[in-house]
């Protein structure tokens, strides 16, 4: 294996927006920049958010840009499969790991209870934050004997599986982009890694994946950045050495305010890469660079500069995606 390996993780809710193909993008920069090896993985456990054609979409976006991958859906594999969809044994056997360990626990809450501890913490004032701790004080018997997990279990009372945080630790985290960041571990709920359905959640196959695919580093948008310390607290309890992490600084609003969105994409001369199949909604198939008659050398530009240069003194503006590899660098992403 290649000493770096990166990874580009869209889940198939629809197509790719700007912000998912620069990630792309940044990691296929970064990964041949450094002799790497760059992987196309589909995180798609979340079924309601599943769109029907999304994952042809995103590799045929990939393909009109020439971002070519190295392992990936329809590429040997190594270590696919590439869909987590295929991959859910994998999952279910390391949250057992957790669980045997006392690192996760079984979770009965209704819906209503749920919503229950919320308004009850707020009445007081303050916010529910759903941890171990928390659950012990709350006036209900949350806190069931192992014989009581075992009896619901056996009645198949619905469950879900959290991972059971650290009560109350000062974690020290590094970004590449960010710098030193700290969490106070009290302030993170306890997240949910199995669901009802049997599916694992986004952090859990997340985190499970990258390791067994030996990514060396995550690059990936800002929106993951509040997940960081859930991820870095997995790997922990898994007993696995963590990637590097690289946060990208959201794509902003032309006017600078807020988080680009697909609107602004219809609105402000912004399309999202072109749909290639009819909006289930709208019935249209929608407009997009392709479409549009851009080529993809320009876009592949354009996005390179969302949040990128070459640094100070650099007057080029064009680039071939060969000078892009050899010019790219981590150092030069803002914050
Ligand atoms: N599936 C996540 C997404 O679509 C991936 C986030 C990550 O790269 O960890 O944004």
């Amino acid at each position: 294996m290649a000493t770096v390996r990166v990874r580009f993780a869209p889940s198939p809710t629809g197509p790719l927006h700007i912000g998912g193909l620069r990630t792309a993008l940044f990691n296929y920069l970064y990964a041949k920049k450094h002799n790497g090896d760059f992987i196309l993985r589909i995180e798609d456990t979340d079924q309601n958010r599943y769109v029907e054609g999304a994952e042809a979409y995103i590799i045929e976006a990939l393909n009109w840009c020439n971002i070519p991958y190295d392992e990936g859906p329809g590429k040997e594999a190594n270590v696919g499969p590439y869909k987590q969809s295929e991959r859910k044994a994998l999952y279910a056997k390391y949250t057992q790991q957790l669980l045997n360990e006392g690192k996760a626990y079984y979770a009965f809450d209704t819906p209503d209870e749920l919503t229950k501890y919320r308004s009850d913490y707020e009445a007081e004032g303050k916010t529910f934050i759903y941890n171990w701790h928390n659950r012990l004080t709350l006036n209900n018997s949350l806190a069931l004997t192992e014989a009581e997990v075992k009896e619901k279990l056996a009645t198949n009372t619905p469950y879900v599986i959290r991972f059971k945080s650290p009560e109350n630790e000062l974690l020290a985290m590094h970004d590449e982009i960010r710098g030193n960041i700290q969490v106070q571990t009290k302030t993170l709920d306890d997240k949910v890694l199995f669901k009802s359905d049997g599916m694992p959640t986004y952090h859990l196959a997340n985190i499970v994946d990258d390791h067994l695919m030996g990514i060396t580093h995550v690059i990936r948008g800002e929106e993951w950045l509040p997940s960081l310390a859930l991820h870095l607290l997995l790997y922990r309890a898994f007993n696995w050495e963590a990637p590097k992490f690289a946060h990208l600084p959201l794509i902003l609003k032309p006017t600078g305010k807020g988080k680009l969105s697909k609107r602004d994409g219809d609105k402000m001369g912004f399309p999202v890469f072109p749909l290639l199949w009819e909006d289930p909604k709208t019935k249209e198939i929608a407009a997009g660079y392709r479409e549009d008659g851009y080529l993809p050398q320009a876009v592949i530009n354009m996005l390179a500069f969302l949040g990128w240069n070459e640094g100070e003194g650099s007057e080029k503006e064009i680039y071939s995606l060969e000078e892009l590899v050899q010019a790219f660098s981590l150092d030069h992403v803002s914050k």
